[in-house]
């Protein structure tokens, strides 16, 4: 009877563990999956404010010889952001540039940058999963675009640098003859 018991203690014990350590075990099989993910093809990625148009203005001229390292999506303030890729939060803070900002990191290591947030989710936290669609924050005009008209700067970053979002991201969701 008291070998039953220990051997059910011991039972208890290993599953209390196992319990325990799944959610990390399936934490680091997600990152290694979204790190060997393949990244984003042409128009592929989700639109962070469906049905906004914008233009590509990647390279663009910017202020003190500045080239411009991504897109800018204009909307009413307070459109919610939706993530154009799974990923997780890598930081969320503000710079003197983008202002509130939100980096993700997303499939194949590369970070997808939100900026000029007028706030971000609410509930976002630095580590957290994000799904493709889940809204990271809002559309505002904060960091140097203050005074200019809400918009979202998005960019992506791999190792080797800036690349263009333009066309990476699908413009019309679904439309027939939509180009
Ligand atoms: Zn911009």
């Amino acid at each position: 009877m008291r070998r039953l018991f220990r051997l059910l203690l011991v039972l208890a014990l290993l599953v209390g563990a196992a319990a325990l350590l799944w959610p990390s075990i399936q934490r680091a099989q997600r990152y290694a999956a979204l790190l060997s993910a393949p990244v984003p093809t042409t128009r592929s990625l989700p639109h962070p404010l469906p049905g906004q148009r914008f233009a590509d203005t990647w390279g663009a001229a910017r202020g003190g010889g500045r080239q411009h390292e991504g897109v800018d999506i204009f909307a009413p303030r307070g459109t919610p952001i939706l993530a154009t890729t799974p990923g997780v939060v890598l930081n969320i803070g503000e710079n003197r540039l983008g202002g509130r900002t939100v980096m993700i990191l997303g499939p194949g290591g590369q970070r997808h940058y939100y900026a000029h947030l007028e706030r971000y989710r609410e509930d976002l936290k630095e580590g957290q999963w994000v799904e493709a669609g889940d809204v990271v924050g809002y559309v505002g005009d904060s960091g140097n675009a203050k005074g200019t008209p809400p918009h979202l700067h998005y960019g992506i970053y791999t190792a080797r640098g800036a690349i263009n979002p333009y066309p990476l991201l699908r413009q019309e969701e679904g439309g027939a003859g939509s180009g």
